[in-house]
């Protein structure tokens, strides 16, 4: 399981989390949404490591975050962050070769395997330029997995990428759910999160102010701040 336990952080003297307390359980599906500066993807860089705290404790499986191991905790960013002057496949191999000390040719089976998992192994060869950003998302999705990853990470996964392209994306997103993924997505995309959530999650001014299963959140929103966000979204 995720826990984080009163977690608060500042920059100087700006607070930007508030005693986040919040469980995720393995193969559990998190949906977190909430206004803009609310700390959503405060929340998810710190899950990924990718920033410290000041108080309270998370552990991922029992363990620090800094303990994982390499690729054990993958992250999808509104921007894709593909390396432009490697093919798509050379993208997949690079991390499972330099990181786990896969040998090529069994990193080149696992990358095509999920580019067929995320239904684009037609474009091995190409370079991310070369690809739509929907298509370009799906790498990320894919290089993240090459590294099979216990935990999954998305912070705006779609927010980035024309509406055609958006549904082709979630519904990767929902195949790996489905595999029993652990996942935490913060999304405004409330379909998807209707369909795919256990829980969701509500952010507003560093707090994590409420956390429901879809059909609380959806039909009978505890907190008024909740209430008034979906309003505004759906
Ligand atoms: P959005 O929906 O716009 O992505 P968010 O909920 O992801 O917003 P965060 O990016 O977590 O929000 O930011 C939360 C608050 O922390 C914001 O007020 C932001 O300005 C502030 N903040 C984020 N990073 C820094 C930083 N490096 N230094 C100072 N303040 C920061
Ligand atoms: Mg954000």
């Amino acid at each position: 399981a995720v826990t984080m336990a009163q977690v608060s952080k500042w920059y100087d003297d700006f607070q930007v989390l508030r005693d986040i307390t919040l469980t995720v359980d393995h193969g559990e599906k998190l949906v977190i949404c909430g206004p803009s500066g609310s700390g959503k993807s405060t929340v998810v860089r710190l899950l990924a490591g990718l920033e410290t705290h000041q108080e309270g404790t998370i552990k991922l499986y029992g363990q620090p975050v800094d303990a994982q191991g390499r690729g054990d905790v993958g992250m999808v960013f509104q921007q894709f962050n593909l390396f432009p002057h490697l093919s798509v496949l050379d993208n997949l191999i690079l991390g499972p070769m330099r990181a786990l000390g896969m040998p090529r040719q069994e990193a080149r089976d696992r990358a095509m395997a999920y580019l067929e998992r995320v239904r684009i192994p037609e474009q091995a060869g190409k370079r991310p330029g070369q690809l739509s950003g929907g298509q370009q998302q799906r790498v990320a999705i894919a290089r993240s997995l090459c590294m099979d990853p216990k935990l999954m990470l998305f912070d705006e996964p779609t927010s980035a990428l024309d509406p055609e392209m958006i549904a082709e994306v979630l519904d990767v997103m929902e195949d790996l759910a489905r595999d029993g993924m652990t996942m935490i997505c913060v999304t405004h995309e409330m379909g998807f999160a209707r369909r795919v959530a256990d829980r969701i999650a509500f952010m507003d001014a560093g707090e994590m102010v409420e956390v429901d299963p879809p059909e609380i959140a959806f039909s009978a929103p505890k907190s008024a701040r909740f209430a008034q966000f979906l309003d505004k979204i759906l």
